[in-house]
């Protein structure tokens, strides 16, 4: 609940739960939030409390300004009462205020939010995957079958005593199971509710079985009309299949119900995001309660805050983090938003696209650190990743992040050109340390290590030669350079080597780049992502124009990495498809060395280099000439395997 007068109303309802003209109980008897509570001292948990700004069953509370929090105090002091409590207030509001006001944050559970943005089966879908999707279908037919479902307006409430009652005996049970005193739904409350001014946007949800009801609850639009709080609900635990089904089921006819209804979100509440992230939720938003109590100090790790890294240029460090980029935490779901100068009549499509991308951020940590090779980024967070327009977007803008005029930028040919190009547009100059041996995958670390760059490219895998390069060395130079190591990974998922996700949590100067082009198959997408520690990517979040990543995008990757098992077997296909044209390739009379590949593509060196060129090109097929790296030679994608066979045909009318 994001209006005031919404708060306010809720506050009344705690009142009148509570029999008293003003919020005050205390934390143990409100039976809230036991395990947040919990680590309180008995006396904080056990003192009179003013609950102030909101009312503890709220979705969240705005964070209250200095003013709002003078307020809050005198009332407090004027009844005598030693504690204030702020509940449920999201961790991206700003709460300097309540800092400076005395108040220290309790952390509470996530609020979690499904989003809308299509037909509720399809979204699931994706969101959940097939197997979870098949399993809310069946237990919200199950029910169907045997519980009704009915919406009553509060005003006809009256009318139907028994739902009122039902109501009120379920809240009770389910408050005696959690331990607490006051039910925060009591006859009185929802006397109160049903007169305030949330009357007309809630109803009551009712369902019965065998006539008997198994399940009630309140849901509430929001003020903005665009979406539903799910404000309450209890369910008969005596009842088997309530027990077992209710919960779910009754979600999912929700999510159908608001769809219909033309919303564009419902609000689960607050809960365990892991749990209501398998029931569809795909926006979560930390909370904290915030309280002040005598002798109750903040701990240090609380009053820490993030700190832009060191290698941020000037400009970058001078300049506050600019317009929208700088409410990327702040969901905007049950705002009416009147900041964007965007046009309200022509659908979801007129607005920005999504900021908050930490749930997607995380998504694609926990999918990836599964694989192997890559468990090192299961130890990284939201705050350690960019989502860029692509991997280039991402080498783009780390330059204009992280240099300054004068500044060198080493790369080691034969790699990707557009390293030393973008280098070259931004004015920096660029230092050439080629690789060297056989493979292409040496280092020549004391010479990088002697022009002393400010970034250095590495690729690795290597394009256009495919290997990897030398693990110690790489390691070596990360430790030892005083400047930043970028390791574009664009082709990792294709190695048998692992990632170097794991050095990030010991090295401040290391920046992983990667990509959803290639092993991914969303090149289209325009998905790449900057892994560092917070502080470096703070620096290129603030460099970074923002809405770049559209939700269209953001939609198409949700999906492939919640089904992730398709580019899993697309990876083991490219793989055997590549080792079996490379035993081709080297077979063949045109070719003169076909070069170790831990990539989706094949470097080979050829005997009649342009010919070769010529006679692929007159047939029609695009291969890359990379004769300007590495003489006499051509880069080779894996393709399918019609087109891998076509090309060897060619090869051979080459000769
Ligand atoms: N890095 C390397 C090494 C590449 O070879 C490529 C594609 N040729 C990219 C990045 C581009 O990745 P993206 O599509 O994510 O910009």
């Amino acid at each position: 609940m994001r209006r005031s007068a919404d708060v306010d109303a809720l506050q009344h309802v705690l009142c009148a739960a509570l029999g008293s003209r003003v919020p005050v109980c205390s934390i143990a008897e409100l039976g809230q939030d036991a395990e947040a509570f919990g680590a309180l001292d008995p006396t904080a948990r056990e003192s009179p409390t003013l609950l102030g700004g909101g009312a503890p069953y709220l979705p969240t509370t705005p964070a209250p300004g200095p003013q709002a929090l003078d307020a809050l105090v005198r009332r407090a002091e004027a009844l005598d009462v030693p504690q204030i409590l702020v509940p449920n207030v999201r961790r991206s509001d700003d709460t300097r205020a309540l800092r400076a006001a005395g108040f220290v944050p309790v952390a509470a559970d996530t609020e979690c939010v499904l989003r809308l943005t299509g037909e509720v089966d399809e979204l699931l879908r994706a969101r959940v995957g097939a197997d979870q999707l098949r399993d809310l279908r069946r237990r919200h037919h199950a029910v169907s079958r045997e519980v009704s479902w009915e919406r009553i307006r509060l005003s006809e409430l009256d009318e139907r005593p028994w739902a009122r009652d039902a109501f009120v005996e379920l809240h009770q049970r389910q408050v005696e199971r959690h331990g607490g005193h006051h039910n925060p739904y009591n006859a009185e409350a929802l006397d109160a509710l049903a007169h305030g001014v949330l009357a007309d946007r809630t109803e009551m949800l009712v369902r019965r079985r065998q006539n008997s009801v198994v399940q009630a609850g309140l849901i509430t639009k929001s003020h903005s009309g665009r979406g539903l709080y799910y404000l309450t609900q209890a369910i008969d635990h005596d009842d088997p299949v309530a027990r077992r089904n209710l919960y779910v089921a009754s979600l999912y006819r929700l999510y159908l119900h608001a769809r219909r209804s033309g919303l564009d979100w419902v609000h689960l509440g607050r809960g365990d995001a892991d749990r209501k992230r398998r029931l569809g939720a795909d926006l979560f938003v930390p909370l904290d309660h915030w309280l002040r109590a005598p002798g109750l100090a903040p701990s240090e790790e609380q009053e820490e805050e993030l700190a832009l890294s060191d290698f941020a240029a000037p400009p970058v460090t001078t300049v506050p983090v600019p317009g929208p980029a700088r409410f990327r935490h702040r969901p905007r779901f049950d705002l009416i938003d009147l900041s964007s100068n965007t046009n309200p009549f022509l659908g979801a499509e007129s607005r920005y696209p999504e900021l908050d991308t930490a749930e997607l951020a995380r998504t694609y940590l926990a999918t990836l650190s599964k694989w192997p090779g890559n468990e090192g980024l299961g130890a990284l967070s939201a705050d350690h990743l960019l989502f860029t327009s692509g991997a280039v977007d991402g080498v783009m803008l780390l330059l204009a992040a992280l240099t300054s005029p004068g500044e060198s930028v080493c790369v080691t040919p034969p790699t990707f050109e557009l390293y030393a190009h973008f280098a070259r547009v931004l004015r920096l100059p660029v230092v050439e340390v080629p690789l060297s041996g056989d493979d292409l995958c040496g280092l020549d670390t004391e010479r990088i290590l002697a022009a002393d760059p400010r970034v250095t490219l590495l690729c690795d895998p290597n394009n256009p030669v495919g290997t990897r390069l030398d693990r110690t060395q790489v390691k070596d130079l990360v430790a030892r350079s005083r400047g930043l190591v970028v390791i574009d990974e664009a082709y990792v998922e294709f190695s048998e080597n692992p990632s170097y996700a794991e050095l990030i949590a010991q090295h401040d100067n290391l920046i992983v780049l990667r990509t959803l082009s290639k092993a991914w198959g969303l090149a289209s997408a325009r998905c790449g992502i900057g892994l560092a520690q917070p502080g470096l990517i703070d620096a290129l979040r603030r460099v970074q124009v923002p809405f770049g990543f559209t939700n269209a995008s953001q939609h198409a990757v949700r999906d492939r990495l919640t089904n992730s098992r398709r580019v899993r077997a697309g990876i083991r296909h490219i793989r055997t498809e590549r080792d079996r044209m490379a035993a081709a390739l080297a077979d063949h009379p045109a070719v003169d060395r076909v070069f170790p590949s831990e990539a989706n593509f094949l470097l080979v060196r050829l005997h009649k280099h342009e010919r070769v060129m010529d006679q692929l090109r007159g047939a029609g097929i695009l291969v890359a000439d990379t004769g300007h790296l590495v003489p006499a030679t051509c880069r080779i994608s894996i393709g399918d395997r019609r087109a891998n066979t076509t090309l060897l045909d060619v090869l051979s009318t080459a000769l």
